[in-house]
């Protein structure tokens, strides 16, 4: 067991480095909140209904106890709770998954959970998904940001991507989305071609599988969830702080169904520090 765990750390280690060695993730939007909140309220006027109170408060003379204007908890911007957003597209696919099999037309959908900011979620999805990832998980095309990747594999750029909306836009919610007709995760027949760029990370995934004793979708999901952390303090912080999960899944390409692969954890209102 520790081995096992010495040789993930290994693996995560070497591939940090090769993600890292592209370059971190813009540092320079970690600034103080003060710089980029011009731009949010532009955006978005109508989610700072709490701004006028602030010159009373000021007024008592007392000191802003609170600190640091730069840590985006204290932020009087609504917040959507990670788990909330999780029972939102799990309800979301749920109803997605019974209108399918009836053969209705597609259900309306539900009201915007309160809170969420620009996104409900993100989603890393596997590049092959036939399906459109918005439908399946009840939400508008605007209120999912839909990152499709191969496998899905996480990518430097894709890690960088997430790092951003879940420090702009305080996106709560991450999906990996593996699905059971995968092209990509399908080896090379004979002949057929030499192996590539995917087929080594499934090779990786594979192997990791074996020595887990899960199936391959769950050691791939599970690998994508660690080099995401491991790639991004940001990201890693955010989890720390229960202010986001990454939560994977699989996706049944017939029926749409979504088969959660979350850790136990994942269904608690408060992710328990690890
Ligand atoms: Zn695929």
């Amino acid at each position: 067991m520790a081995s096992a765990l010495r040789s993930v750390h290994t693996r995560i280690a070497a591939l940090t480095a090769v993600l890292t060695a592209v370059g971190p993730a813009d540092a320079q939007q970690h600034g103080p909140a003060g710089e980029r909140r011009p731009a949010a309220e532009a955006r978005r006027p109508e989610h700072n209904p709490a701004r006028p109170a602030a010159p009373a408060a000021d007024a008592t003379g007392r000191p802003d106890h609170n600190g640091a204007a730069a840590r985006p908890t204290h932020d009087p911007q609504p917040t959507l709770p990670p788990l909330v957003a999780w029972q939102h597209v799990q309800a979301g696919n749920d109803t997605f998954v019974r209108h399918r099999r009836d053969d209705l037309p597609p259900p309306e959908l539900p009201p915007r959970p309160s809170g969420a900011g620009r996104y409900v979620c993100a989603v890393v999805v596997c590049a092959d998904f036939d399906g459109t990832v918005a439908q399946h998980l009840g939400l508008a095309a605007e209120d999912v940001l839909v990152l499709r990747v191969p496998g899905p594999f996480v990518t430097a750029e894709s890690a960088a991507l997430l790092e951003r909306v879940v420090s702009r836009e305080r996106v709560s919610l991450v999906l990996l989305l593996a699905h059971r007709r995968c092209e990509s995760l399908r080896p090379p027949r004979d002949d057929e071609r030499a192996p590539d760029a995917i087929d080594r990370r499934r090779e990786t995934a594979v192997r990791d599988a074996e020595r887990l004793g899960v199936p391959l979708r769950d050691a791939l999901l599970r690998a994508q969830r660690e080099l995401l952390l491991a790639t991004s303090t940001p990201l890693q912080l955010a989890t720390a702080e229960d202010r986001l999960r990454i939560v994977p899944g699989v996706v049944d390409d017939r029926t749409g169904a979504i088969d959660w692969r979350n850790r136990r954890s994942d269904e608690l209102p408060l992710a328990p520090v690890k």
